[in-house]
């Protein structure tokens, strides 16, 4: 067996990210900027539309997802058909996402056998001017997104001799690669105009995280509960927590501002899942219903999006949708 290891997203940061604000992340580097150089340096066409930046995963990332045991993820060569998928995954994203990764996005890549979901990873982060890779798990091109959602969040539990059940419900329509595009492009806004604290020097609460987070993954008290604290998006792990807490776990959700599970891990992935579920909910009109079911009843139900608390965050989303 493989080592334990996290479903989902992850987004590296390694000890030396640069703590350098960039004064506007909305604006094309000028021609002789330092933003300019260093996309020259290191091969990134600023003009090159995203859905063509695809490229096999640099050698920094395929070490990275290495696991003893387990064959080495390998490049997917995406058909027509995903290709298509991922041009309208570019242009669901929102306007400010779609030009920052202009400027920062280096290379979109998609593997076939990865450990987890996605990977977002900085390539310069000694520099003040941050370019990023995004990898991307080439299985979740078959799934909507209610299944790959629905399946992300069922790995957080364990089922054995219970007849309940978690799911969720985001619609058809929307394929799971534009959450997930949409989830690490936010890592890369993030990245390149520091929505969130610095995580090297002192970490000074940002607007995002004021009020919420005392750290990286520590919310304030009044946001923990020590059943939340044991949530892992773990594929085959023991770390899970019986389904019959499914809703405890729901109900404490819902006494925070977090819009899901996933985003109550650490203000990075607060942030990205916001944004994302903001996008899907109140842009695209798709339902995110998590519930909890008995076969076909529905035992639990928890709509994050219609709850006044995560609700008072919104305002902060305007900035992902300036100049559209
Ligand atoms: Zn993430």
């Amino acid at each position: 067996m493989t080592a334990r290891r996290e479903f989902h997203f992850r987004f590296v940061f390694t000890a030396t990210v640069a703590a350098a604000l960039l004064a506007c992340v909305l604006k094309t580097p000028a021609a002789d900027s330092p933003g300019a150089e260093a996309q020259r340096r290191h091969g990134l066409d600023p003009t090159k539309p995203l859905e063509a930046r695809v490229g096999p995963a640099p050698a920094s990332v395929l070490v990275l997802l290495k696991e003893p045991g387990r064959p080495d993820p390998k490049v997917h060569t995406l058909t027509e058909a995903e290709r298509g998928q991922l041009k309208i995954a570019v242009q669901t994203l929102p306007p400010v996402h779609r030009r920052v990764l202009s400027a920062h996005l280096r290379e979109l890549s998609f593997l076939d056998g990865m450990p987890n979901t996605a990977l977002t990873s900085m390539i310069n982060p000694k520099e003040p001017f941050r370019l990023l890779d995004i990898t991307v798990n080439a299985a979740i091109l078959r799934q909507n997104v209610s299944e790959w959602l629905t399946q992300k969040e069922q790995t957080c539990y364990e089922v054995t001799g219970s007849p309940l059940r978690i799911y969720v419900d985001a619609g058809t329509k929307i394929d799971a690669l534009v959450y997930v595009l949409l989830h690490e492009a936010t890592h890369v806004v993030d990245a390149a105009g520091q929505i969130t604290p610095a995580l090297i020097g002192k970490r000074t609460p940002s607007t995002f995280t004021a009020g919420v987070w005392n750290e990286l993954s520590l919310p304030i008290a009044a946001y923990r509960d020590p059943l939340r604290a044991h949530v892992r998006f773990i594929t085959n792990g023991d770390d899970t927590i019986p389904v019959d807490r499914a809703p405890d776990v729901y109900r404490y959700l819902s006494r925070t501002p977090f819009v899901s599970l996933y985003g109550s891990r650490n203000w990075l992935d607060d942030l990205a899942e916001y944004a994302t579920v903001y996008h899907l909910t109140e842009v695209l009109k798709q339902p995110y219903r998590i519930t909890v079911r008995n076969k076909d009843k529905e035992v639990f139900a928890y709509e994050p999006m219609k709850s006044a608390l995560v609700r008072g965050r919104i305002a902060q989303m305007k900035q992902f949708y300036a100049g559209s």
